[in-house]
């Protein structure tokens, strides 16, 4: 029932606005529910067609911590601490546009999973308010995932620099442009200071170039392989169960090619919990132990991402790729078993 405010009080309410802010009703569309058309990938549109926004007057970044160089792969954590860190990526290339998975998202929100969202720059151009309505819930945290998905072992120095600079400029213009989230502004857009390598692929250049932007580059150790239209949602579960530890980087994906991940989802969610695991973000993880760091990044074994050099050298003149026949582990990771034949740590666009 309305009860109309005594007068000091309505007073009040004006002079600070705190009517408005107890009584208006959340703004309906935000975040809007996902929808089913918006998980379909389209490719070759008009849409896809976006500009690079410039990116040379950003402000700068805090520089990397030494001890977060290199590819990180999974935390090791305190005995006892069992946390969980679910990642999804967006990843869009040039000619698509693709989806928005609101199934996971919005399950995500139900089930209030703190979660790390790796995104594309040109995902962010093609669905700003989706990206602006991520980057406003405090469940979730944003790191860059190239502008479109190229694999950096393979690009020049002028590309390697758009991959991972341009980004967050269309984060930025994201935020500024289009219906706004309540507490989302541009001024309040702050440099990502976490990163994942396409195809699971990167160098020595290429990781010093995204430490220099003061990223930390966030790898996995456990992929659900849900690219694969023949990795069903009992697979996605099993196989994660089976990966997962304390202080694990789940890879996911929540732009249209996991197939099944929406369905898993649920069900994932319910056995970890029911393990005592603990849902937080990369960046909470990372807070709470010391990160496994390889020099180079692969999927389950070093190595096993340097098939995507074939197609992706064939389509932009560069250097050759470094060798990664030589591999440290600098951390506590061994290599893990090897996975069904049926995963793939990325679609190839
Ligand atoms: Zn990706």
């Amino acid at each position: 029932m309305f009860r109309p405010l005594a007068p000091a009080a309505l007073l009040l309410a004006l002079l600070t606005g705190s009517a408005a802010a107890t009584e208006a009703p959340p703004g309906p569309l935000c975040p809007a529910p996902g929808t089913a058309a918006e998980k379909a990938i389209a490719k070759h549109v008009a849409a896809a067609h976006v500009a690079v926004p410039p990116f040379a007057d950003l402000p700068t970044a805090p520089a990397l911590a030494p001890e977060r160089r290199g590819s990180i792969r999974r935390v090791e954590l305190p005995a006892g601490e069992k946390l969980v860190a679910l990642t999804f990526d967006l990843c869009e290339t040039e000619n698509e546009v693709a989806g928005y998975d609101g199934e996971i998202v919005d399950e995500l929100r139900r089930r209030h999973v703190a979660t790390t969202f790796f995104v594309g720059g040109h995902w962010a151009a093609t669905h700003p308010r989706r990206f602006a309505e991520l980057a406003a819930d405090p469940l979730f945290e944003i790191g860059n995932h190239t502008w479109t998905h190229a694999n950096l072992r393979t690009v020049d120095d002028g590309e390697l620099a758009r991959q991972i600079l341009a980004p967050e400029a269309a984060f930025r213009a994201a935020l500024a442009g289009g219906p706004q989230c309540p507490g989302i502004s541009p001024a309040a857009a702050k440099r990502s200071t976490l990163f994942r390598f396409p195809f699971g692929a990167c160098d020595a250049r290429s990781l010093g170039a995204v430490a220099g932007a003061g990223m930390a580059a966030i790898q996995w150790d456990v992929s659900t392989g849900d690219p694969s239209p023949l990795t069903g949602a009992a697979d996605i579960v099993a196989d994660t169960l089976r990966g997962v530890r304390p202080g694990s980087i789940v890879l996911a994906h929540a732009n249209g090619r996991g197939f099944h991940t929406g369905a898993a989802l649920p069900r994932l969610i319910d056995a970890l919990t029911a393990r005592g695991y603990r849902f937080v973000t990369v960046g909470e993880l990372l807070a709470r132990g010391r990160p496994v760091i390889t020099d180079t990044c692969f999927d389950a074994h070093p190595g096993d991402t340097d098939r995507h050099d074939r197609w992706s050298a064939g389509r932009r003149p560069s250097r050759p790729p470094l060798p990664v026949a030589a591999v440290g582990l600098r951390g506590a990771d061994a290599p893990p078993i090897a996975p069904p034949a049926r995963r793939t740590a990325e679609p190839t666009p």
